[in-house]
């Protein structure tokens, strides 16, 4: 085999290693991968801000809870008052009365207040649940297919090995000059090394000069399309 054949071979290698590092980025399971994994971290920051806010309800509660007792106290002490016979005259117990109509409707008001936080903690509850449980079901899902992910890589990864392997071998039989050649082809026209069509490029589809044919019948020439550059293989000589 001359280099060109043993170049046309490392082509065929080098190009099936490229389908598998294709296949490895286009593997549909990568996808839902990355929705599912976005999708956990929103609700994560759902689950911040929900928090937080349930935080601040629960202060709030609290406060509330305390201002109620110092009202609810404050009544019981007035009528403790009447309770010991502390109330001597008509004008201390009109005020007395008068102070406790207040203190009823004060409690009215927190009361209201209360109940209207409480409801909010309740909702914030029923939410925050919620998507604890969906974090739950996103996360199941996700290690549920990323090992079936990490499987078809693993797959592809030991096809993509023994590929390189052979590649890696055909290339020790090659110059670094031609190699060198080769790779810069490949990176600006996508392929390399292009078979001869009909007396035309493979590549550009040009017809090629007699004497450029004539070249490539002489043993180990590396010969060029004097159009696109690719490297021209005649086929395989043996
Ligand atoms: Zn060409």
């Amino acid at each position: 085999m001359g280099q060109l054949d043993i170049l046309w071979e490392y082509q065929i290698f080098d190009m099936k290693m490229d389908k598998y590092n294709q296949m490895r980025k286009n593997i549909p399971l990568r996808y839902r991968l990355i929705e599912l994994r976005d999708y956990l971290m929103k609700q994560q920051e759902q689950l911040i801000k929900y928090n937080d806010e349930a935080d601040k309800k629960n202060n709030t509660l609290n406060r509330i809870n305390h201002e109620y007792e110092i009202i609810a106290n404050t009544f019981k002490a007035d009528y403790n008052k009447i309770e010991n016979t502390q109330v001597k005259t008509l004008k201390q117990l009109d005020e007395m009365h008068k102070t406790a109509l207040e203190l009823k409707e004060k409690l009215a008001k927190k009361e209201e207040e209360l109940e209207a936080l409480i409801n909010d903690v309740q909702s914030l509850s029923t939410k925050l649940n919620e998507i604890r449980r969906n974090i739950l079901k996103a996360k199941k899902e996700y290690s549920g297919i990323k090992s079936q992910y990490d499987q078809e890589v693993k797959k592809i990864q030991k096809e993509y090995q023994t590929l390189k392997a052979k590649r890696d071998d055909l290339r020790s039989k090659l110059s670094d000059s031609l190699i060198a050649k080769y790779n810069n082809l490949k990176n600006s026209r996508n392929t390399a090394v292009v078979k001869i069509e009909n007396n035309c490029c493979g590549g550009c589809n040009m017809a090629l000069a007699a004497l450029v044919l004539e070249k490539l019948k002489q043993e180990g020439s590396i010969v060029e399309c004097e159009n696109c550059g690719r490297i021209l293989y005649s086929g395989s000589s043996d």
